[in-house]
């Protein structure tokens, strides 16, 4: 249940600052009461991220790049921060500072606190299934969903997904190719995107796959250009 969810109302008024203290700007924020700024905005986010291998996984290959981890359950979002925290402390300079986690339903929320064509990378890993047909309003890859993934990627963005259960793959694969904004990205380029091996082997879900030497099928796709008119 979301019903004690926090969010901003617009991107504007989102305060990052606590999640990304680093890259907080320096100035006085009462001058025009809006929250401090960043020097850069986010620009990875993970959804559904669960325990956050893929977001520790993922920070110190992308060091300058902020990524965010979002997540439904408070004590999953907690145990993130924590060990978001725990990584800052054990290690100097800045490695693990570019790591957010915040609580949010994705399925919700997402415009207000993105902003058009903000994110360069989307990630799904393992996202719950919800098997049944009555349920299946509940999967986080859908038509309306996917036209608020577009809205805020930049044309050339990337959505990764990842699932070991196929038919959810076919789901998504299906959902995501049927809306004009996406287009598939070839098994090539797939192979040659580091992402991928990360998505892969890092998630806690994906470990848990690999023990039970189960199958993962990979579906990325790619933010086209706007149409002219
Ligand atoms: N991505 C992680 C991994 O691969 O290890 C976790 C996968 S787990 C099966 C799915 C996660 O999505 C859970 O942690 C769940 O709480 C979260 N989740 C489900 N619905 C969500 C929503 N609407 N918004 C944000 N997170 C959600």
């Amino acid at each position: 249940s979301d019903h004690m969810l926090e969010y901003p109302t617009s991107p504007d008024e989102m305060d990052w600052s606590s999640y990304y203290p680093d890259y907080a700007e320096e100035g006085s924020p009462e001058a025009d009461a809006k929250p401090p700024r960043l020097r850069k905005d986010v620009e990875i986010v993970d959804i559904g991220c669960g325990f956050g291998g893929l977001l520790v996984a993922l920070a110190p290959i992308l060091p300058d790049t902020l990524i965010l981890g979002l997540e439904i359950r408070t004590q999953v979002t907690q145990f993130v921060q924590e060990r978001i925290r725990a990584l800052r402390s054990q290690n100097s300079g800045n490695l693990y500072q570019n790591l957010g986690c915040i609580r949010a339903n994705a399925m919700k929320f997402l415009p207000n606190f993105f902003k058009k064509g903000q994110l360069s990378k989307i990630f799904i890993c393992f996202p719950d299934p919800h098997f049944k047909a009555r349920k299946h309003k509940a999967r986080i890859v859908s038509t309306t969903l996917n036209s608020e993934y577009a809205y805020a990627l930049r044309p050339g963005g990337i959505v990764y997904t990842i699932t070991d259960v196929e038919a959810l793959h076919e789901w998504m694969v299906q959902h995501l190719d049927a809306h004009p904004a996406f287009e598939r990205v070839s098994k090539e380029d797939e192979e040659a995107d580091a992402c991928v091996k990360v998505m892969m082997d890092e998630t806690e879900e994906g470990k848990k796959v690999t023990r039970n030497k189960g199958q993962k099928f990979v579906a990325l796709f790619r933010r086209l250009e706007d149409p002219p008119w």
